[in-house]
């Protein structure tokens, strides 16, 4: 480009200064990072990522157990040890405290019918009644 031809604006320059102090990929002065951007930080419905009634599987999992906390006790089989995860009971896996219950690995694996794709048959339950 010849020097000289044209005049650049006070706005032009300003413009051209900004774009060679930029690196990389970090964002253009005077845009809102960090703590200043209104989402930083928040959770639920306040967060930038917020997908409401759209989240997936693993996100509404992650949600259950950040709300609830970390269940101490299966509501099947009343076991305390061991890991306790959060079952959904209706398969629509909606963020309502009802739609979800507590659950032991082997009572989890055995309400979701899991023993049905690995061939296992035997109701943990019943186990130890019979
Ligand atoms: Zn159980």
């Amino acid at each position: 480009m010849p020097t000289g031809t044209y005049k650049r604006t006070k706005e032009h320059n300003r413009n051209i200064s900004i774009g060679l102090k930029r690196i990389g990929h970090r964002p253009p002065p005077n845009t809102k990072t960090g703590k200043e951007c209104p989402s930083y930080g928040k959770r639920g419905t306040k967060a930038h990522a917020w997908k409401g009634e759209k989240a997936g599987y693993h996100a509404i999992h992650l949600f259950i157990r950040r709300k609830y906390g970390r269940p101490k006790k299966c509501e099947r089989c009343g076991i305390k040890t061991g890991k306790i995860e959060w079952s959904n009971i209706s398969g629509k896996y909606s963020r309502a405290r009802k739609d979800w219950r507590r659950l032991c690995v082997k009572c989890h694996r055995f309400v979701d019918k899991w023993y049905e794709k690995v061939g296992y048959k035997k109701n943990h339950k019943n186990e130890k009644t019979n």
